[in-house]
């Protein structure tokens, strides 16, 4: 740092973290055979499936792609509706569309932020179909109530774990509680395949759907063949995509998921040190950790009460980044975007989630950060000017 605080380089909110293992790793498949759908892909799926306590893993060209196929297996479609969080990224509730059901929104808990199970009971109707709640931040949903609600209501209920994967909820680790569970391996997320997705399942009439539809609706298996014409007979049963993940991406995710218990263990260490430094300062209000969970910290978010600083958010904002702290806001409640306004969703429906977001800050969370950097953040944060009251 420099006199005034100011960084030299803008430290990210979230970033990947490579080493020689991972490069050659990917090395070693663009010499092989297979550059697509080889071997690498069915080891890096049982990889993550045995991670997770799950017996079967679907990878896929992205997270998004994934929970679209997760919508397709649970047989989601026109009239169908589906219950989430309105604090989240964008693909929880446009999977839902893209299958021609209608996403609706269920109000977050304001001390955990994450879905309130029971605003999920008072949006359940006769075309409730199924929930998909998030483990925003890194902290799972209230998985046993969850569930609870979905068997009594024969729902089937799909976790969005991008944020999640190796936290636990009442010592079961994510991927053991929902019927099916995403992850995503994008750079900011916990291990990266540049772009990348998965679901985990221990349903087979899932895992099935979801191997033909990331593959044009096609299989080969002679189980399933209606008839069969020849060795190269296959078939085409459904209407599926390419959502394929490549051998070159797997590889770099085997190889990612050897470190992510080292990454965790780095992300809850910095959490550390933020909650010991920064607790205590008025109006500043630290991520809540519940003793049943036992979060991986994707995001760790901070809330400047209005009434007790100088400036707006914006202007907190607009310090951090001028000390090259990349603080970011996560997120805009999904219905309050343009199209989802257009499609008729109402400005309050979730006013919890909408409170939150006004007063909310993301600061950087990455296994990579030093002490120094996580220093730096915890001095930029001091900094700003508290109101004289
Ligand atoms: C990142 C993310 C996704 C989508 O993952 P991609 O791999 O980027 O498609 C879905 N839901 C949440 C909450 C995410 O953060």
């Amino acid at each position: 740092m420099s006199g005034n605080g100011k960084r030299e380089k803008m430290l990210p909110y979230g970033r990947q973290w490579l080493d020689e293992s991972d490069i050659e790793a990917v090395l070693q498949v663009l010499k092989s055979d297979f550059i697509t759908q080889g071997p690498a892909i069915r080891t890096f799926e049982q990889k993550v499936a045995d991670y997770a306590g799950a017996r079967y893993g679907v990878a896929f060209s992205n997270g998004t792609a994934a929970l679209h196929g997760a919508c397709f297996a649970a047989g989601i479609g026109r009239g169908d509706e589906v219950i989430t969080t309105p604090l989240t990224f964008l693909a929880s509730s446009n999977c839902v569309l893209y299958q021609g059901g209608t996403p609706v929104f269920a109000d977050i808990d304001p001390d955990t932020y994450n879905i309130d199970p029971r605003q999920i009971e008072q949006k359940l109707t006769s075309r409730t179909k199924a929930i998909i709640p998030v483990d925003f931040s890194g902290q799972p949903a209230e998985m046993d109530r969850i569930q609870e609600i979905a068997r009594l209501h024969d729902l089937i209920v799909i976790e969005d774990a991008a944020h999640s994967i190796g936290a636990e909820y009442q010592g079961r680790k994510v991927g053991t509680w929902a019927d099916m569970t995403m992850f995503s391996f994008h750079p900011v997320k916990h291990v990266t395949t540049g772009e990348g997705g998965m679901i985990v399942t221990d349903n087979e009439t899932f895992y099935r759907k979801l191997l033909q539809f990331r593959n044009h609706g096609i299989t080969r298996d002679p189980q399933e063949l209606t008839r069969n014409e020849g060795p190269w007979y296959y078939e085409m049963q459904s209407l599926g995509y390419n959502y394929r993940m490549t051998d070159i991406q797997a590889a770099l995710g085997i190889s990612q998921m050897n470190k992510l218990d080292v990454f965790i263990e780095r992300r809850r260490r910095i959490v550390s040190i933020y909650n010991h430094e920064l607790s205590g300062i008025p109006g500043l209000e630290l991520p809540l950790q519940l003793s049943e969970t036992k979060s991986s910290w994707h995001l760790y978010v901070v809330r400047f009460l209005p009434e007790y600083f100088e400036g707006s958010r914006l202007d907190i904002f607009e310090q951090l980044r001028n000390l090259n702290i990349g603080v970011n806001v996560h997120y805009l409640p999904v219905y309050l975007q343009p199209y989802y306004q257009n499609l008729g969703y109402e400005v309050g429906i979730c006013p919890h989630a909408e409170a939150y977001y006004r007063t909310a800050i993301t600061l950087p969370v990455f296994p990579e950060m030093s002490d120094k950097d996580v220093f730096d953040v915890i001095s930029a944060v001091k900094d700003i000017p508290s109101r004289k009251i």
